[in-house]
């Protein structure tokens, strides 16, 4: 395949940053064996430009959330057109234009049942409102639930709640004292569907589970590990079936990850709650929001104060956030975002095709515009594979910021990622895996 994109990937000056010099302490990374930090003075639309004159196609959206592309001028415009309005201002006993027009952008975009919208920071915040309101819904009823049900290999951020309904392990084992109950189903490969279906209404017949939480179709950090629509609407089914309030966490999969604006979309399930962010605000400000149906709303509706749902952020609601989501809201509409999303699900699949039968490859799968390809190690899959590293180091030495999840590559680009540039890292998947045989 011709290599149409070349990125510039010779140094015009040495980094200037050392890494023991810098005071910033970063995340997910253990700094007495980390390399120095790419330093990256500019961004535009792929494009992740370095302060030594190197360039690196952003392969992962920058952490998933880069949707429509770095230094988006349309985003630029809203937020500087909002800073000129009002920058911020706390959201209780106070509301701002901004904040009610995405609040009612977000239930015309949901599917009908969902009502009430509320404001966080980010995805982890997201999700431990959509926690708590689960645990108070019932709790307000005088029927307290104190259990919750996740998938094995889930990842619903950093925070306590999160943490607790989030794969245990190396991430979180000091804190693991700390944890709330959670019944973990197995993963739902396709052969075990049945067995957990099973498992699953065996626990929710008990009446004490509260609340159910997946990332629908897709589990992100576990692996890019990729279930069935079909799966997911039997334990949705499952679930309403015996009064568990369902989460749909969405802040990975949702704003056309999976081909649909919503993994909901593709199936039939309706969740009670779905958590947001990441690509909501196309990836420029940090923004979580909890949308919930009315039922739920109402479990909170009471003369007294301490039924109301108690929690918030100094930034909840920030203007400036809301007009950027109010905006990529704008982009998400318009027909070339969903032209571009089909032209990366076409252009994987292509890829696929070329490469199912690598002998590097232990699986490749795909799911709209995530492909991943699972390596062969010789042992199991881990985040903590050796070839991590050594991939992670080829895709930067080659122009590509390629964050593996162990023996995981994966690409979920900006939609506005060029083919040109997409055959770039396809062509160099390919030499890495060669590299390997
Ligand atoms: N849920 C899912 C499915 C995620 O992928 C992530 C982040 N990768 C989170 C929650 C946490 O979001 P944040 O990093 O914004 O706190």
């Amino acid at each position: 395949m011709e290599e149409k994109y070349i990125p510039a990937i010779f140094s015009k000056k040495q980094a200037v940053m050392k890494k023991n010099r810098s005071k910033v302490w970063p995340p997910f990374t253990q700094m007495k064996t980390a390399k120095t930090p790419l330093n990256i003075v500019k961004a535009k639309d792929t494009i992740l430009f370095a302060d030594d004159g190197k360039e690196y196609i952003d392969a992962n959206s920058s952490w998933w959330v880069n949707v429509h592309g770095h230094g988006h001028p349309y985003l630029a415009k809203a937020i500087q057109k909002q800073f000129e309005k009002v920058d911020h201002v706390l959201l209780a006993s106070v509301t701002h234009p901004k904040a009610e027009e995405l609040a009612e952008r977000i239930i015309e975009i949901l599917p009908a049942h969902f009502e009430k919208v509320f404001f966080s920071d980010d995805g982890s915040t997201a999700v431990e409102v959509a926690l708590k309101m689960v645990f108070q819904f019932w709790f307000n009823q005088g029927k307290p639930k104190r259990r919750i049900v996740a998938l094995d290999g889930a990842y619903h951020g950093d925070t306590f709640g999160a943490m607790s309904i989030g794969q245990r392990g190396y991430f979180n084992e000091p804190f693991e004292h700390l944890f709330f109950d959670v019944d973990f189903l197995d993963f739902p490969a396709k052969e075990k569907e049945t067995e957990i279906l099973l498992s699953a209404k065996t626990l929710f017949e008990t009446g004490e589970i509260a609340g159910l939480i997946v990332e629908p179709l897709v589990q992100g950090s576990a692996g890019m590990r990729m279930y069935s629509v079909d799966f997911l609407d039997q334990l949705v089914a499952l679930a309403k079936e015996n009064h568990v309030l369902v989460i749909f966490d969405e802040i990975m999969t949702g704003w056309y990850r999976t081909g649909k604006l919503f993994a909901m979309n593709h199936g039939n399930s309706k969740p009670d709650i779905v958590c947001l962010s990441k690509g909501l605000t196309g990836g420029v400000l940090p923004l979580g929001l909890t949308v919930a149906t009315n039922e739920i709303y109402e479990a909170f509706l009471d003369e007294s104060k301490t039924k109301a749902l108690l929690h918030g952020h100094s930034y909840t609601g920030n203007p400036l956030a809301c007009a950027a989501a109010c905006a990529s809201l704008d982009l998400f509409a318009k027909s070339e975002t969903l032209l571009n999303v089909n032209r990366i699900v076409a252009s994987h699949s292509s890829f696929l095709n070329k490469i199912k039968t690598h002998q590097a490859l232990l699986e490749v799968r795909i799911t709209g515009t995530i492909i991943a390809l699972e390596l062969k190690t010789g042992a199991e899959s881990s985040y903590f594979s050796s070839i991590r590293d050594i991939a992670y180091e080829f895709f930067l030495e080659n122009g590509i910021l390629l964050r593996p999840l162990g023996n995981i590559l994966f690409l979920n680009p900006p939609y506005c990622i060029t083919d040109e540039e997409l055959d770039y890292c396809y062509n160099k998947l390919e030499a890495f895996m060669n590299s390997l045989s």
